[in-house]
């Protein structure tokens, strides 16, 4: 063991076995793993080792591809077999509902690339496999790229690897304690101090107690999971070749074959948490006793599934535990002002996503970014509220016993809720608000009628008609919404100007104006579609995304410079949105302040009732509309004030719901649809708004290179879709003559212009008006045309009234 490493990666299961393969791999070899017993001695030994690509997070699909496709690779690298059985597998299909959406996911598949994947009929997936009673299955999912590995085997191959790239494995070597220095981290074993530039958590059960030694509360938790294995089966034993793996969602189980018997897996409705300060440290290869009075219901439905398996004996029970985080995506990258601690922690299937994890973090060391758009595993995800232990045993708990449980994208899941309320909670929730929730804050959808229920669908809900209201509503009066989950950020100091000058890729407001402001990577990537205020009274703010509250702070953070104080003011400060033809005269009614001078872009502080306020003329719905900023304990007061004053002028509350259509119909983008850290300024638009003529910013060369060079591959273009009772919603394939031209960023129904509409990337020669297209709405193909940008209001008349 040497005194000084690279980086120390701290854990030796699957996860950090891949970290330190792929560090190696991209040509940092002096970097040394430390495993407190040896390699798999947490959750990794006794996992059932299946991989598959197939997840609904698109981006988190791509790694798990990548990760199946490594796993030959690394077997030869290592020299080491992983028991690699690639059977295929399928996804059965029991109800009309898990039909519709596994119709749906396999176009969203095709989107990403998996083409290795087909509907079969039930009659073929019970030929496929013969130990399966069809009874109830409707269809199923076949994907070429499903099968298991032997899990031990896998980890030695990743270490192996990477120690013959010139890696380090250090087992029987606990790491007790983790302190930071200037240039790094300080490792304290039970062998020796270790001095490194980066540290790596890749503790696994262990995860919660590393993060600790580094004053870090990660938001995640172990959870006990079954399997069991059979004895022989005669039915299996007969056969000549290996059964294929069945996922079966609607009956709660996980099947493949185990040498000549089965292994079954279940995931049971009543869960049970597992030591959730972390594994005590004297764990290794226990497992705990069995508890089948728990997965009772769900055995049996095993049992009904897979009729042999009463005919047979049950060879071994494992009941073991493995990390979950609160949506059950892992938790990778850098901590906000821990420089250098990385985290690659809740990966709950290490199997079939540690290589994508290990790649994708490797990159980020090495790179400073991954080359993937990887928020949806991003640490950063989350912030404080996450640290609850409450939060995370309802919200890990919940994610567990909905594993296999369909969710609807109108569907709204009630763990760790409501947590933390904008203070006019209540007052909205008695005029018939219906909240949904974006980082821990609860956020209004729409405003519906007492005993209203929503109905859990793929496609247009019964909602439909109460959101079409609020839009009109907005379009022909005025609408009020509460905008307290936008993030804002207060920039101070006397470098304020030129931080934000070289941070952000537009020429800054003057005094008094706002201005659309995206943000960019090094390498050109987007980093934010902020909204940049220059107050004139040296404070500055930035106003984006409230779920990117974290991933920026950090960003900001990780570019901090003497002379400037970045406040993130999203918990004091909170406020309305009015918009709509009549706002003007419903803050006239209650203002003396010079309001109706307020140009379009415009910011100032105004008395609005009894509210001293900060205001900015702007709004996503494309109407004339002013955003009111005041602090929390003015926020009851300022939406009485405004209902009181709208009353007359046909004010109407609304929610986001209403905002995502008016904002499709004028063809904003919006963060993670149209605008990610994956795409760059000139694919998405969003280079009209950059200061080409301006000094040094970051991103700029790679923003000019852009500009000089062929033009992106893929444009955004507005489509109108001739969808019957389903709109898109993202990620849906769109073809011209059956070939993939692009995929749809997001979609809705434009309830002022009647067209139900979509933003999509599509190939440039694709892009021109009148080009006639097809897309798949919920597994349905349907025609689409190519429409001019904003639909309603091409003009911006409205807005600029
Ligand atoms: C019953 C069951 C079935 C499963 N089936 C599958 C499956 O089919 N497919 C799949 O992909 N996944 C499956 N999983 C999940 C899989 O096991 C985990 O995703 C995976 O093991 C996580 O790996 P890891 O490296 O993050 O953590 P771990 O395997 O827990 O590794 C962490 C390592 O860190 C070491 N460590 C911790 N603290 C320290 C310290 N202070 N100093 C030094 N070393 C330390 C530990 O000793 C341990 O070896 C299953 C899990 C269970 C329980």
């Amino acid at each position: 063991m040497k005194s000084h490493y690279r980086v120390v990666v701290i854990g030796g299961g699957i996860v950090g076995t891949s970290v330190l393969y792929h560090l190696a791999k991209f040509g940092w070899p002096d970097v040394c793993l430390i495993e407190r017993k040896v390699l798999t001695a947490g959750s990794s030994w006794h996992a059932a080792g299946g991989v598959h690509a197939l997840n609904a997070d698109p981006n988190i699909a791509a790694l798990q591809g990548y990760t199946i496709d490594l796993l030959s690779e690394i077997e030869k690298e290592s020299g080491q077999s992983i028991g690699m059985h690639m059977t295929g597998g399928m996804t059965l299909a029991s109800t009309p509902e898990r039909w519709e959406w596994l119709q749906s996911a396999y176009r969203v598949f095709q989107t990403i690339g998996i083409e290795d994947c087909r509907l079969i009929s039930a009659e073929e997936a019970a030929a496929l496999n013969p130990l399966m009673n069809p009874e109830g299955v409707q269809g199923a999912l076949w994907a070429d790229r499903e099968g298991y590995v032997d899990t031990t085997g896998t980890v030695h191959a990743y270490a192996g690897a990477a120690k013959k790239r010139g890696a380090t494995v250090i087992e029987n070597n606990r790491v007790l304690e983790l302190h930071e220095f200037p240039d790094g981290w300080q490792v304290v074993t039970e062998k020796g101090i270790i001095t490194c530039e980066h540290v790596v958590n890749a503790a696994g059960l262990w995860a919660k107690q590393v993060g600790r030694m580094a004053g870090i509360e990660l938001p995640v938790s172990p959870l006990n999971h079954h399997y069991l294995i059979t004895d022989t089966i005669p039915e299996v034993a007969a056969l000549d070749e290996e059964l294929p793996m069945i996922m079966d969602p609607e009956g709660f189980t996980y099947m493949r074959q185990d040498q000549k018997g089965m292994l079954l897996g279940i995931y049971e409705a009543d869960h049970d948490h597992w030591m959730m300060d972390g594994a005590p440290w004297d764990y290794g290869f226990e497992l705990q006793q069995e508890d089948i009075g728990r997965i009772e219901n769900e055995l049996l439905k095993g049992f009904e599934r897979y009729p042999c398996l009463n005919d047979v004996g049950i060879k071994t029970w494992v009941n073991g535990a493995f990390t979950f985080s609160p949506d059950g995506n892992p938790l990778v990258g850098p901590v906000r002002g821990k420089r250098n601690y990385w985290c690659a922690c809740a990966v709950m299937a290490g199997f079939l996503q540690g290589g994508g994890v290990g790649k994708s973090l490797a990159e980020w060391i090495i790179h400073g970014e991954p080359e993937a758009d990887i928020f949806g595993m991003d640490v950063a995800r989350y912030g404080d509220y996450a640290q609850n232990k409450r939060y995370i045993k309802e919200t890990t708990g919940q994610f567990y016993s909905r594993r296999f449980v369909m969710s609807y994208p109108n569907e709204q899941l009630p763990a760790g809720r409501p947590a933390r309320m904008a203070p006019s909670y209540s007052d909205m929730t008695a005029a018939g608000c219906r909240w949904g929730v974006s980082y821990g804050l609860e956020v209004p959808l729409y405003f519906a009628p007492q005993g209203f229920e929503e109905a859990p669908t793929l496609k247009r809900s019964n909602a439909f008609d109460i959101v079409g209201a609020e839009c009109r509503a907005t379009r022909d009066a005025a609408g009020l919404i509460d905008i307290s989950g936008y993030s804002r950020f207060e920039i101070s100091g006397p470098n304020a100007e030129a931080w934000l000058d070289h941070l952000l890729a537009c020429k800054l407001p003057p005094a008094g104006r706002a201005k659309l402001a995206p943000m960019l990577s090094p390498e050109g990537k987007l980093k934010g579609d902020l909204t940049v205020f220059n107050w004139g009274d040296g404070t500055w703010w930035l106003m984006g995304s409230y779920y990117l509250r974290e991933w920026h702070m950090r960003w900001f953070t990780d570019h901090m410079v003497d002379g400037i104080t970045v406040r993130d003011i999203g918990d004091d400060t909170v406020g309305f949105s009015i918009a709509g033809p009549k706002s003007l005269a419903i803050l006239q009614s209650l203002t003396d302040g010079p309001i109706a001078e307020l140009p379009l872009m415009g910011c100032g502080t105004f008395d609005i009732g009894l509210t001293r306020a900060r205001v900015g003329r702007l709004s996503v719905t494309g109407e004339r509309g002013y955003e009111i900023h005041c602090s929390a304990a003015d926020h009851i007061a300022l939406r009485r004030a405004l209902l009181r004053a709208g009353a007359d002028h046909g004010l109407r509350e609304v929610g986001f719901n209403a905002v995502l259509s008016m904002r499709l119909e004028k063809s904003f983008g919006i963060w993670s649809a149209e605008f990610t850290q994956g795409y760059t300024a000139g694919q998405t638009g969003l280079d009209r708004w950059i200061a080409w003529d301006k000094g040094d910013f970051i991103g700029r060369d790679a923003a000019l290179t852009e500009r000089g060079g062929p033009g992106p591959a893929q444009v955004l273009a507005t489509l109108e879709v001739g969808a019957v009772d389903a709109d898109c919603s993202g990620y849906e394939p769109v073809w011209q003559g059956g070939e993939r031209v692009g995929f749809v960023t997001s979609g809705g129904y434009g309830h002022s212009i009647g067209k139900s509409l979509a933003m999509a990337m599509i190939d440039r020669d694709k892009a021109a008006e009148g080009t006639e297209l097809t897309v798949h709405v919920v597994g349905v193909e349907r025609p689409a045309t190519v429409i001019a940008p904003s639909p309603y209001d091409p003009s911006g008349k409205a807005m600029r009234a």
